[in-house]
């Protein structure tokens, strides 16, 4: 049976992982972002209201996190002509003219990335772009009928391969949070699709294991910190260990 490649950040308690086999990520032959240049799009009015602290720390976090030792880790996954070092967070936007309703569905997410790039509210798609879309409180994502804080709370994904986008929900529910406080979960779980989209950015086509999914899927929701930031932690082939 084929399945589609995971490319969720699951629900917490993450589903415990007993495979058969050890993982082991094998690269698939796809593209990689060897220097990412994230842009981050904030999604309803709220950021720029109750929210804009949050706001400005999420992109506090990801203007250390691209320059950051979690960057070097990743380093293993390069391949010849690919390097995977360090990146930048190029900008950011609030997006106001139109007003999210739950729930947000893929279509519509992909819809407002691509018409961003055309009217240029979006910056340009680079080989290392990485749009990140953040939504405001009380808004699920839908994916392919599955919605944020039943099924998961992240992904990312790309347009015609070629475009790569991650999708945060607000972490408004316990499965969302995992304990942590609102930043916390989000820097959380923006790690681990960061990571997946770095080294797998048309999932399946990158770094993958059939059993296990993506980099970050083995090791959900075991976070450590960095600086003053909460990361997920990622496998690692060399060490055979999440890290
Ligand atoms: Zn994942």
């Amino acid at each position: 049976m084929v399945r589609d490649p995971i490319r969720i950040v699951p629900l917490h308690p993450a589903p415990g992982l007993a495979p058969a086999v050890s993982p082991q990520l094998t690269y698939r032959g796809g593209p990689l972002l060897s220097a990412v240049e994230v842009f981050t799009a904030f999604w309803g009015a709220e950021w720029q209201g109750a929210d804009a602290r949050l706001m400005a720390q999420v992109n506090n976090f990801f203007t250390y996190i691209v320059a950051s030792t979690l960057m070097d880790q990743l380093g293993e996954y390069s391949m010849p002509g690919v390097a995977i070092g360090h990146g930048s967070l190029t900008g950011t936007t609030t997006i106001t003219d139109q007003q999210p309703t739950s729930p947000v569905t893929d279509a519509q997410i992909r819809s407002l990335i691509q018409s961003g790039i055309a009217n240029a509210t979006l910056p340009a798609t680079t080989p290392n772009s990485l749009y990140f879309v953040y939504l405001p409180p009380g808004v699920d994502a839908d994916l392919g009928g599955q919605r944020s804080c039943s099924a998961f709370c992240g992904y990312h994904d790309s347009i015609g391969g070629n475009v790569y986008y991650a999708v945060m929900p607000y972490p408004g529910c316990s499965g969302c949070t995992g304990g942590l406080s609102t930043l916390d979960a989000l820097t959380s779980s923006s790690s681990h699709e960061l990571c997946e989209a770095i080294t797998d950015p048309v999932p399946g086509l990158g770094w993958y294991d059939d059993s296990n999914g993506e980099i970050g899927d083995i090791c959900a929701w075991q976070t450590r910190k960095l600086d003053q930031w909460i990361v997920q932690l990622e496998w690692s082939n060399q060490s055979g260990a999440c890290i």
